[in-house]
């Protein structure tokens, strides 16, 4: 089977290598925010994770994203992020194959 290079990039939940339009960006800014970035554009250091709920609450558990933005994420970050994330599941979901 032929292959297009896609870019790949690791969720931090489960460490899996995945193509980056089927990972959900979580971003650090310069304002030392912590948010969601579906536009996968916004400056800062970014932590990637797969489109789904489960990975989301796997990241929260393990603490993956303090990890992975090197910075300690407080709990209501967390919570605040898991109704974010479910909340643009289905909007990620469905404009899948538009973004690029
Ligand atoms: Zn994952």
């Amino acid at each position: 089977m032929k292959q297009r290079k896609i870019p790949l990039r690791k969720c931090v939940a489960c460490q899996e290598m995945k193509p980056k339009k089927e990972l959900i960006r979580v971003v650090r800014t310069p304002s030392e925010e912590t948010l969601i970035d579906l536009t996968g554009k916004k400056a800062g250091r970014g932590a990637y994770l797969c489109g789904k709920v489960d990975c989301f609450k796997l990241a929260k558990k393990s603490k993956a994203l303090d990890r992975a933005l090197k910075v300690s994420v407080q709990p209501e970050i967390y919570d605040q992020l898991e109704q974010d994330f479910i909340r643009v599941q289905d909007e990620f979901l469905s404009g899948r194959g538009t973004l690029e």
